[in-house]
């Protein structure tokens, strides 16, 4: 099993709804974004997916949520900006913007809050 993973940042404000402690207060981000995709066969090349074609794709979703207030920012007007939801609101929007070969998936999206919290979304 081949696996690559790419790695993106973005800043972005939020407060967490229906939380009680620091996090329900207006605060933000530097969030860094790990996408990583899986598969058993390489390309011609040599290659599981293009670098520079998974950048693009995550690069579309993120340049949406960088320097937002994910408050007012669908799904997250209704969803909490957990980062939870956030890394599944990431790999769904990845996914359908993805084109990859057969057999290569997308396998998670890990996403940091801090340098040492992060959540990850894998199906
Ligand atoms: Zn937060």
């Amino acid at each position: 099993m081949f696996e690559v993973t790419i790695e993106q940042t973005f800043a972005a404000g939020h407060a967490l709804r229906n939380y009680h402690g620091k996090c329900e207060n207006v605060h933000g981000h530097n969030y860094r974004c790990q996408v990583t995709m899986e598969g058993e066969q390489l390309d011609h090349v040599g290659l599981l997916v293009d670098f520079v074609a998974l950048k693009k794709a995550v690069q579309v979703v993120i340049d949406r949520l960088d320097h937002q207030w994910l408050n007012d920012f669908p799904p997250f007007d209704v969803l909490n900006p957990s980062a939870e939801n956030m890394a599944k609101y990431i790999y769904d929007e990845v996914n359908k913007g993805i084109d990859a070969g057969p057999g290569v998936h997308l396998e998670s999206v890990r996403l940091w809050e801090t340098d040492t919290s992060v959540a990850t979304y894998r199906p």
